[in-house]
């Protein structure tokens, strides 16, 4: 059997859950859809998003105002439709999960609340390598309590001659002088999956609150945060989640810290729901992570996110990463002499591999777009990644990424 064959053999036998999506065109290559291995940057549209969403428009121009409480899903309660597969797609309670807002802006109400230097605990703990908007983010709250990001920020870098980080690593960097620990929870460049349990437990040991940027983990890998008793976690919804272009983001915080006394920036979305139209002067904020709230949320926005979690508590997270490690080892196999940067071990990656592409990675990504319709995308310098998704990415495009791969790299 050709490997092509076997390709197809094996999606006939493991056939995951394309149909549910919408699968773009190819404009370049021997196949009619593209090989889509970008859902790790922008997820692809389900089929069922766009009639949900004219669904909702419906029920405004039918009923005005009225909306809010009437139709087949009133838009103040709308919310509360996504809390619970949210919750259970990153293993937290109801009460600690609410989908709001843009994912930078979640980190920035959450270190209001989590991130308190004080006397000699002052510092933040990042990746060197942390997506560009978590850096930003950091140093920005750094300075607004008037402290110096260059001296308050510590960024961990792999070992000379690794790719990835060490967990003892990441954990000898606990000392008392560190106020919070802000680690992605699967690398955006690398695709190391951390070891979250392990390393929030020993930034909890050392004093330290844990928060967790979940953009390239929700989705991708099963999650427990309550019982890994992480303190808050903040993701988006456009990537493995796939509810489409600066999708609504979500946040996680910990019951141990509903109803406490931490300091929040509020709006009227912060304050219990039945006291909102009391237009009382001071907030009544409930004992879940909705006082985290500020704004109405965007109704047309929540749609996607509603949409696409179905999908999610439909087939389930477990069976998901089943499929991702199956598939993910199969492109791995198919990949020779290739200088794959993200950890070999299926339990510390998710469902990306990373490439270090000598020469640069830029021109690579396009020749596979246009000359075969891959879909890779590369980080500069030398990165390019490649995110085989469960949900839809079949053994045939690994087959396909890996041919033509093999094809460009060899001239
Ligand atoms: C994708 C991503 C972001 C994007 O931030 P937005 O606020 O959604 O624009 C931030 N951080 C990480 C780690 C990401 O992967």
């Amino acid at each position: 059997m050709s490997d092509e064959a076997d390709a197809r053999s094996r999606d006939a036998a493991d056939p995951g859950h394309r149909d549910l999506f919408d699968i773009p065109p190819a404009t370049g290559g021997a196949y009619d859809e593209v090989a889509y291995f970008a859902g790790n940057s922008l997820g692809l549209q389900p089929k069922a998003t766009q009639g949900e969403l004219l669904a909702d428009l419906e029920a405004w121009s039918r009923l005005g105002v009225e909306g809010h409480l009437e139709g087949v899903r009133p838009w103040l309660p709308y919310h509360e439709l996504l809390t619970g597969p949210a919750a259970r797609l990153v293993g937290a309670l109801p009460s600690e999960t609410v989908v709001m807002n843009s994912l930078t802006v979640n980190l920035h109400l959450l270190m209001v609340s989590f991130y308190r230097p004080a006397g000699t605990r002052t510092k933040i703990v990042i990746e060197d390598s942390a997506f560009p908007s978590d850096s930003y983010a950091v140093r920005s709250q750094v300075r607004y309590h008037g402290l110096d990001p260059d001296q308050h920020i510590v960024r961990l870098q792999p070992r000379p001659g690794e790719d990835t980080l060490r967990t003892e690593d990441v954990v000898a960097s606990f000392d008392d002088t560190v106020a919070l620990v802000l680690l992605g929870g699967v690398n955006y460049l690398t695709g190391q999956l951390m070891d979250i349990p392990a390393i929030t437990a020993a930034g909890r040991a050392a004093g330290a609150v844990s928060g967790w940027d979940l953009a390239h983990a929700a989705g991708n890998v099963p999650l427990s945060l309550h019982d890994w008793d992480v303190d808050f976690a903040a993701w988006c919804s456009y990537k493995y989640l796939n509810a489409g272009p600066g999708a609504l983001a979500a946040v996680f915080v910990h019951e141990r810290h509903l109803g406490s006394d931490l300091p929040r920036f509020e709006g009227w979305w912060s304050t219990e729901a039945m006291t909102r139209f009391e237009m009382a002067p001071v907030s009544r904020p409930p004992a879940t992570v909705e006082a985290w709230q500020v704004s109405n949320p965007p109704i047309f926005s929540m749609g996607p996110v509603r949409t696409s979690l179905e999908i999610f508590d439909k087939v389930g997270m477990l069976a998901l990463r089943e499929r991702s490690i199956r598939l993910t080892g199969y492109l791995e196999s198919l990949l020779d002499g290739v200088d794959v940067i993200t950890p070999r071990d299926p339990v510390r990656r998710g469902a990306q591999l990373s490439l270090r592409v000598a020469g640069g990675a830029g021109e690579l990504a396009r020749r596979l777009r246009h000359e075969y319709g891959v879909i890779a995308d590369h980080r500069e310098p030398d990165v390019l990644r490649l995110a085989p998704v469960p949900l839809y990415s079949t053994y045939h495009d690994c087959w396909r990424a890996a041919s033509a791969l093999a094809v460009l790299l060899r001239a």
